[in-house]
């Protein structure tokens, strides 16, 4: 069994990437770009600049201001918030259980830069995380697809890199773990087919959190 694990947050902590590809599809609509729930989960991962300026760039769009890029953002978490409080994803509880039991180093690693995160995360899942165990938008230069986030987690956990272990549910996500050199878990809790996170590098796939927990206890049953 590794010993650090590595998570994610939107789409394997938490049940909130509907609310978000909602989001995303109705502010670039007011704004008259075209981006698509499906382009919300593929680009998952990204920080919300990095989202817009992939929405520009498909759209053939060259002279965007800054401040119209501050404003979609601003919108879209203002409707995101709108949306109502987003809960754990199924089963995703009894996994940081097991893994805390077994005396797992756990770790958040988010492009999300809420500044309420840290509350929102105790509530959900107490006494599981800590603020010195997490990277957000905040520490890093580089979001997902990039390695920094992984490698910044990697480096403040102090294991070496084969007890560490990424969990993650979406194709650029997978990357930055695979980038980074660590083995990285794919959990398919959104509409992508299998194969986008196979192509992304994932060491394992699998349909839901159970599944993930059934993975571990035999892997820690040996
Ligand atoms: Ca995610």
């Amino acid at each position: 069994m590794h010993k650090a694990y590595f998570f994610d947050m939107d789409g394997t902590l938490f049940d909130s990437m509907p609310h978000h590809a909602e989001a995303w599809e109705r502010v670039m609509a007011r704004h008259g770009f075209r981006f698509t729930q499906e382009d919300c989960y593929i680009n998952e991962g990204r920080t919300g600049e990095s989202v817009i300026s992939e929405a520009f760039r498909m759209s053939g769009a060259t002279d965007v201001s800054l401040s119209e890029v501050q404003a979609i953002y601003r919108e879209k978490t203002e409707l995101f918030h709108s949306m109502g409080e987003v809960q754990p994803i199924a089963g995703v509880q009894e996994v940081l259980g097991f893994l805390k039991e077994r005396g797992a180093s756990l770790w958040i690693v988010t492009g999300s830069g809420q500044q309420t995160l840290f509350d929102v995360l105790d509530h959900h899942f107490p006494g599981i995380f800590a603020r010195e165990r997490m990277i957000t938008a905040f520490d890093v230069t580089h979001g997902k697809p990039d390695p920094e986030p992984y490698l910044k987690a990697w480096e403040r956990s102090g294991y070496p890199k084969e007890e560490c272990c990424v969990v993650e549910n979406a194709p650029l996500g997978l990357r930055s773990g695979k980038a980074a050199g660590l083995f990285s878990i794919g959990v398919n809790t959104g509409p992508l087919r299998d194969e986008l996170l196979w192509e992304a590098g994932a060491d394992e796939v699998f349909h839901d959190m159970p599944a993930l927990l059934e993975w571990l206890k035999s892997r820690s049953a040996r």
